[in-house]
């Protein structure tokens, strides 16, 4: 296990690090040396097995199921971190799905399901997480975005505004706390090889390789090692930033 020094003994709490690219950064962190908390929403086998491979190669890790849609739920995932890590250093939410389709076709209910999943998640836990950071004056707090919310996409009207509104959203929070040490920024994933792209048919997995300058997916990792750069305790003068991850789709 490759431990740094800067990393050792923090906390990390990871939303949906049960798999994709959660789990690639939960383990990316345990790695470092972070411990390392994961929530869930439903699969708590696949979560399980993140944290046996945090702790096989020495780490700490711990998992929560949590649907991050209530701020209840958030309360409580955040409350169980602290009870059993005691502190939390650094935030990722990941958290989140899609429900694609054309703007004349999007329901009421596809529309509320993506806010609250993609948006909403990431304003309870930041908002109960923010508060012992500041107290502590040094936290990390990274979202995982997507270059949707950047460029938009047709089809994702509802993804594109639950993304674009955590940019905003990032923004404004780095702002109100960036004198006491924290960091707020946002990483923006194009196409990545998780279970979110293998739902796409092979005609359109083919058609969006070849629309990236790259002409491939990102992987977990590469992904992963995006959201460690802005986490390093290390890496305390960027703030209020987004970082595309896509292969050259936004430039
Ligand atoms: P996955 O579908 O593989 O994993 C999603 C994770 O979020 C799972 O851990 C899931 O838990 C959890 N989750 C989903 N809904 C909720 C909820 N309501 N409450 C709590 N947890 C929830 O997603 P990816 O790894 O592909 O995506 C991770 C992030 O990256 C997302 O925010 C996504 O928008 C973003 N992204 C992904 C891209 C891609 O191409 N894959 C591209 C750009 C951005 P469980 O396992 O229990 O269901």
């Amino acid at each position: 296990m490759t431990q740094s020094k800067t990393w050792s003994g923090k906390v990390a709490l990871i939303t949906g690090g049960s798999r994709g690219i959660g789990r690639a950064i939960a383990e990316a962190m345990g790695r470092r040396g972070a411990k390392v908390a994961i929530s869930y929403r439903s699969r708590r086998e696949e979560a399980e097995e993140v944290v046996d491979r945090i702790r096989g190669v020495g780490g700490e890790a711990v998992a929560f199921a949590a649907d991050l849609t209530t701020s209840k739920q958030a309360d409580a995932l955040v409350g169980a971190v602290y009870e059993y890590f005691g502190s939390i250093e650094i935030l990722v939410n990941n958290a989140g799905i899609t429900q694609d389709g054309l703007l004349t076709h999007m329901t009421d209910e596809m529309w509320e399901a993506v806010l609250a999943a993609d948006l909403s998640s990431a304003f309870y836990c930041t908002r109960t997480v923010v508060r012992g950071m500041m107290r502590q004056r040094f936290g990390r707090i990274v979202q995982v975005g997507s270059v949707t919310g950047v460029i938009g996409n047709a089809g994702q009207s509802n993804y594109a505004a639950a993304k674009g509104g955590l940019i905003s959203f990032s923004k404004a929070v780095a702002r109100e706390v960036a004198h006491r040490g924290v960091t707020v920024n946002v990483v923006a994933p194009g196409y990545v090889e998780t279970e979110l792209t293998l739902t796409l048919s092979e005609r359109v997995r083919t058609r969006a390789a070849g629309w990236v300058p790259m002409h491939r997916f990102a992987t977990v990792q590469e992904v992963a090692s995006a959201v460690c750069f802005f986490a390093d305790p290390l890496q305390s003068y960027i703030t209020g930033q987004v970082l595309c991850v896509d292969g050259g789709i936004a430039m």
